[in-house]
């Protein structure tokens, strides 16, 4: 069998690389969309976060470890606010949650979406005010559903009948009459460039608008006496890059919103078109700047509810990824490099990490596509075609699939691997009991961890025997 030595460098790419992942001139160089504001290449070619040298945090911190730039998160947070200014954004906490990343998403100007009673908790520790919450899920339990209705959440998203009958009862009891969304599958699945508009969505979210369920649960809440009819809700999808689908999904949306004012006589107040706007995970990627999406978003609906002879609601969305997503990069520590030729002059170089999909499930889970760039050093060496591992027991435990990594890059070197502020953390994992990473938050050139890095002990204290 044929062995070529050192194939990484100068194998032939054009046979296994994506068709978007191009060779690149410099592969030092950082592409601003898919990083934090604050994180540069200094001169000694050591990345920096904040003014910080990320050999520093690996130090102080250890590996693998979350970096948010807290500044650049605030920032993100800023501008939709601004931009949706008069309306309401809702930061989605399922895309992380903890009290500092949700404090400061309030302090910004965001409302807030949980979806269980663990997100809330996280919500309420944090001081955010109940009145600026949104509850959702598909089957929130009876407590869960008491408990918002209790502390009073600005509004809870109906998702089923079932649902419906049971926050009747909880509000009857309480005394309480809380502000009930309904929330419509509206036959639009958007996911990245593309959409599907069909007249069922096959999921199970919401309630059907063309078997007129929409229709109906809408028109129990607003005629029950203990519940307060407050819109419409809809979310599309997610890695939506731009809005001909919410072009559909509002215009089905308004529809509804105006039957329901004119037969119910309803005074609804608010349309929610949910999240899932894309952010840059690779080169591939380059989301719209949130004040075009909301100039989209309005003129969509202005022109729906002109159509339909109604006054433009309130408008809300749920953006969850793009607010937090390219805030964070995670921080690796490479433990071993081993180049695998798989045809004649074309290998690939197998660079393991000391997490994997313990911290980062999405390219398992969804095939999703990440970037990586040698942190601790700039490198004169020519690009290898590269495959980011971690080090749990699976072959298909990947964490950047495709990458143009030095070819010189070796065991000991930091990696860091940009865009994992979304789902990353949040859908993290003790598989092979490997303890989840902490959170460090760098503001005003200090660092300070926001959620502390998982120790074995940690794992100990549940196994009761
Ligand atoms: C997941 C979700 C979001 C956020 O999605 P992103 O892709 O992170 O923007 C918003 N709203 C609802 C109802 C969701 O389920």
């Amino acid at each position: 069998m044929h062995i070529h030595e050192a194939g990484a460098m100068h194998g032939d790419f054009a046979s296994l690389r994506p068709s978007w992942l191009g060779v690149p001139d410099n592969v030092n160089a950082l592409l601003p969309r898919l990083w934090a504001r604050g994180v540069e290449r200094a001169d000694d070619g050591v990345l920096h976060v904040g003014g910080l040298p990320v050999e520093h945090l690996a130090a102080e911190f250890g590996t693998p470890a979350y970096v948010l730039d807290e500044d650049d998160f605030r920032a993100r947070c800023r501008s939709w606010s601004e931009a949706f200014g008069g309306d309401d954004v809702y930061y989605a906490a399922k895309a992380f949650c903890s009290k500092a990343v949700l404090r400061a998403a309030a302090e910004e100007g965001l409302m807030v979406d949980v979806c269980t009673a663990g997100e809330l908790a996280v919500a309420l520790a944090a001081g955010i005010e109940p009145r600026r919450l949104g509850f959702h899920g598909n089957n929130k339990s009876e407590a869960e559903l008491r408990e918002a209705v209790d502390v009073r959440v600005g509004r809870i998203i109906a998702d089923s009948y079932t649902e419906i009958e049971r926050l009747e009862a909880i509000a009857a009891e309480a005394g309480i009459r809380p502000h009930v969304m309904v929330r419509v599958n509206v036959g639009v699945e958007a996911h990245t460039h593309e959409y599907i508009a069909t007249a069922h969505e096959d999921q199970k979210f919401g309630f059907s608008l063309s078997d007129g369920d929409a229709y109906e649960a809408a028109r129990r809440v607003g005629t029950s006496k203990h519940l307060y009819l407050a819109g419409l809700h809809s979310h599309i999808g997610s890695q939506i890059f731009d809005t001909s689908a919410f072009e559909v999904s509002a215009l089905r949306l308004v529809r509804l919103f105006a039957r329901l004012q004119e037969e119910l006589d309803e005074d609804m107040a608010e349309l929610d078109l949910g999240g899932g706007f894309g952010m840059a995970y690779t080169s591939q990627d380059d989301p719209l700047p949130p004040a075009d999406i909301a100039a989209s978003l309005r003129k969509i609906v202005e022109e729906d509810c002109a159509a339909a002879g109604i006054a433009v609601p309130r408008l809300s969305v749920e953006p969850g990824r793009a607010l937090i997503g390219p805030a964070v990069f995670t921080l690796y520590q490479v433990g071993t490099v081993k180049p695998v030729t798989l045809s004649a002059g074309a290998s690939r170089l197998y660079v393991s990490v000391d997490g994997g999909m313990s911290d980062n499930v999405r390219t398992a889970l969804y095939d999703a596509t990440y970037s990586a760039t040698l942190a601790s050093r700039a490198s004169t060496a020519a690009p290898a075609l590269a495959r980011v591992v971690g080090r749990h027991c699976e072959a298909g435990d990947i964490v950047v699939k495709d990458e143009f990594l030095p070819a010189d890059v070796a065991p000991g070197d930091l990696l860091a691997v940009p865009g994992t502020g979304a789902y990353c953390r949040s859908m993290g994992s003790n598989y092979n009991h490997v303890p989840r990473p902490p959170v460090v938050a760098v503001r005003d050139g200090e660092a300070r961890v926001i959620l502390a890095r998982e120790t074995v002990d940690d794992l100990l204290r549940l196994d009761v025997g």
